[in-house]
């Protein structure tokens, strides 16, 4: 009899489950992932669509492309219904043996009212596009870059975006006219990190980049553009850029796995109180201290991994020692071509260490270097339709 896997959303955690699994299984196993996207595209590389660096088309990663003897369906799941085994889609139903549940985050950009109109935000790949043009033609004012609300995912991201801002203006001539801020509802930049927070608030201060702790925006007021902040006095800006309010997907909001919002998955094996599913990723809540796994790609493949280790481990009879560490990095774009890295391993010691590691030209490879392995590992070359 074979055993059916069911993968919900080809992000980093079902494109590490499905691709890893594959091949590692003999056919007895199908593989099935599902995903209501065409393609795939790497966090960071918003980045490059933001700043022009990179086409749109060029940093997508279609799913007609996935490695071979995965079943990918393109489409968008409406019901889980774990009683029964079974997810319900737009098109049809779909029963598993084991389920794996990465869907991600939804980001609410009409949660503050204002911000759908008067503001702009690099979190999505339709939103980055749109902000390209604006920050080319930026020439002087105030620039708030605001997190509404913890969490949200790469964490080091709205500062990264600062410095190259940062970056852009300087090479243009414009800095000086300038003045960047950035606007967080927490004390410390990374709360669970409090020595990278240093590192990069010391990053700021060096390139005239302000950081306002415990500033939380409530609203816009778009006509005179200012931004309502709770207990503080209101800040005028010329651009705003915000980090949008993230939860998680509806789907998982109506089903038993969000009655305490994000899916609370065993942190060592990732399994969820229905003991054939898994959670990986942004769409769970794994503690860590005082604090959660942050929603990072890397965490998200390394929770991947794991659940790969424990399937194997129940498919083939065996009992290999599986352990979630939410081992990685992401990666910090400073400006001037270098890239600095937020390095962690928040669940392997006593407690969660998430490390600032100063830019190099080496981090710069291994950027380039983490986004082609991804790539390779989990899609076969595209062939052009010119060959
Ligand atoms: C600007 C920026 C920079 C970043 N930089 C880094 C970095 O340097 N390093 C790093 O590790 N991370 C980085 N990240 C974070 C990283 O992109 C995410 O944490 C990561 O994508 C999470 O992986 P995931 O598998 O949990 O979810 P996702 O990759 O978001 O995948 C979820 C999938 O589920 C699908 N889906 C959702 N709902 C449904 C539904 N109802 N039906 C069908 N499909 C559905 C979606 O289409 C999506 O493909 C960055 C993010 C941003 C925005």
């Amino acid at each position: 009899m074979k055993t059916n896997i069911l993968i919900l959303g080809g992000g980093f955690g079902g494109l590490e489950v499905a691709t890893s699994l594959r091949a590692q299984c003999d056919d007895s196993v199908n593989i099935t992932l599902i995903d209501k996207k065409e393609f795939f595209i790497i966090g960071f590389t918003k980045f490059d669509l933001m700043f022009g660096r990179r086409a749109p088309e060029d940093i997508k990663h279609y799913y007609a492309d996935l490695k071979g003897g995965i079943n990918f369906v393109r489409d968008e799941v409406e019901k889980l219904d774990p009683e029964n085994n079974s997810v319900i889609t737009s098109n049809g139903t779909y029963s598993y043996d084991y389920l794996v549940i990465a869907l991600g985050v939804k980001l609410h950009r009409e949660a503050i009212p204002g911000f759908k109109e008067g503001g702009y935000s690099f979190y999505s790949f339709k939103q980055a596009q749109k902000l390209h043009p604006v920050i080319e033609d930026f020439e002087s004012g105030t620039i708030l870059i605001s997190i509404f609300e913890n969490p949200y995912q790469c964490p080091p991201a709205p500062y990264e975006a600062a410095l190259q801002l940062h970056d852009l203006f300087n090479k243009k001539g414009t800095r000086a006219d300038i003045t960047i801020k950035v606007l967080a509802p927490s004390p410390i930049p990374l709360p669970i990190a409090p020595s990278a927070s240093a590192s990069l608030l010391e990053l700021l201060d060096v390139h005239d980049i302000e950081f306002h702790a415990k500033h939380k925006v409530t609203a816009l007021d778009t006509e005179n553009k200012c931004a309502i902040i709770e207990g503080q006095e209101p800040m005028d800006y010329d651009l705003f850029l915000g980090v949008p309010i993230h939860r998680p997907p509806p789907v998982i909001l109506d089903s038993p796995f969000g009655k305490d919002g994000w899916i609370h998955a065993n942190s060592n094996n990732l399994r969820t109180e229905f003991d054939n599913v898994y959670a990986v990723g942004d769409v769970t809540h794994i503690p860590a201290g005082d604090f959660a796994v942050p929603k990072t790609g890397a965490f998200a493949e390394d929770a991947g991994k794991t659940v790969v280790k424990d399937l194997l481990n129940r498919i083939n009879n065996e009992d290999n020692n599986v352990k979630y560490n939410a081992m990685g990095a992401c990666f910090v774009e400073v400006g001037s071509g270098q890239v600095a890295k937020v390095q962690g391993n928040i669940l392997g010691g006593a407690e969660p260490v998430l490390d600032f590691l100063t830019a190099s030209e080496e981090y710069r490879a291994d950027k380039a270097d983490f986004e082609t392995s991804r790539i390779k590992k989990w899609f076969n070359n595209r062939v052009s339709p010119n060959n």
